[in-house]
């Protein structure tokens, strides 16, 4: 039996409206609606792409969403001083730098940009303050693809609680606070990784496998414990069309976006799991729009938060 759909879109859509009259009341305190600014620096193709569909998602949230651009010759210095003037700018709730950051940004540059964003306004949920909250149980800006994995969990109706969830990849942004979330439902939970052993037999134990890896379908069915649910985190773009069909099926209709465009999205998780799990998330439309719900969620909270400390004090 083909596993149940897990409807990110729908999700991401219920969350999105239950902010709107929250953003509503927060217009009503502060005189201004709540305001995300996203550093945009360069034109990568894939990073507008992303920046538009939070900015479709933002109004759709009640919230603006104001997008910062910088020349892709920008310095991280630059990028510094901006994050500096949005860290000051008191109409400003929330600040995200996109990634990545142009390559001739050393990694150790980078990081102190999104290092450098006040914890206060820190909507990713990246800064180091904003981490050992997460990892005490006490985030009030979590990871937005984690947290929104969680969210998808709990609406669906899908425990963790007792259950064992195993996660695939340890990236700060994904794996390592997705295993956290989870081990704070009480799941048991396994992180798997580059160099683990067996990784089909490890996951094949999960009643939860979270696939955050950026290879496309790379989790078969061998990975999968009949009615698992499995979370496919991962966004590939791939541009070899004999590729494209392995993983879509011969008779996708999906094809036919690949004629057009060139290239099709997909996830780390392969189409033969659609057999064997329980519940599945789709890429598109799984993980995706409630990464950018949950953001908007944080810049909410912590517009909402500054508001406060402000009206106490
Ligand atoms: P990353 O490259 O930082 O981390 C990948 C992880 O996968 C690493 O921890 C690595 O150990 C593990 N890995 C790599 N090859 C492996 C292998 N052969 N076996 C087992 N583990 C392996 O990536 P990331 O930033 O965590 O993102 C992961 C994927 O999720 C990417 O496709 C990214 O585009 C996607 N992503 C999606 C969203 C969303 O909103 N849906 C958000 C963030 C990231």
């Amino acid at each position: 039996m083909a596993a149940r759909r897990l409807d990110g879109l729908a999700v991401a859509a219920s969350i999105r409206a239950e902010l709107q009259p929250r953003a509503t009341a927060f217009a009503a305190r502060s005189g201004r609606v709540p305001s995300l600014a996203i550093v945009l620096v360069g034109d990568n193709p894939a990073s507008e792409l992303y920046v538009r569909n939070k900015q479709r998602a933002g109004s759709e949230g009640g919230l603006s969403v104001a997008v910062q651009r910088l020349p892709a010759s920008a310095t991280a210095r630059e990028v510094l001083v901006l994050v500096d003037r949005l860290n000051n700018d008191d109409g400003c709730d929330g600040i995200l730098v996109q990634s990545p950051l142009p390559a001739h940004i050393a990694k150790a540059d980078a990081q102190q940009v999104f290092d450098a964003i006040s914890a206060a306004k820190d909507v990713d949920g990246f800064n180091p303050y904003n981490v050992g909250l997460l990892t005490q149980g006490r985030a009030v800006l979590p990871p937005c693809t984690p947290s929104g994995v969680i969210e998808l969990l709990v609406r669906e109706g899908i425990p963790v609680g007792g259950k064992h969830a195993v996660v695939i990849g340890r990236s700060e942004i994904v794996g390592k606070p997705m295993a956290l979330l989870l081990v704070q439902r009480d799941a048991t939970v396994t992180i798997c990784h580059s160099k683990t052993k067996d990784l089909a037999g490890v996951s094949r134990d999960a009643d939860v496998l979270v696939a955050a890896i950026g290879r496309p379908g790379f989790v078969t069915a061998s990975f999968v414990k009949p009615g698992a649910t499995v979370i496919d985190v991962g966004i590939s773009a791939v541009d070899d069309r004999a590729l494209a069909v392995e993983l879509l099926g011969p008779g996708s209709p999906r094809l036919a976006a690949f004629d057009k465009r060139g290239s099709v999205v997909v996830g780390d998780v392969h189409r033969s799991v659609e057999q064997v799990a329980g519940a599945l998330t789709p890429v598109p439309g799984g993980v995706g729009p409630l990464t950018i719900a949950m953001l908007l969620k944080n810049t909410l909270a912590a517009a909402e938060r500054r508001l406060d400390l402000r009206t106490a004090g």
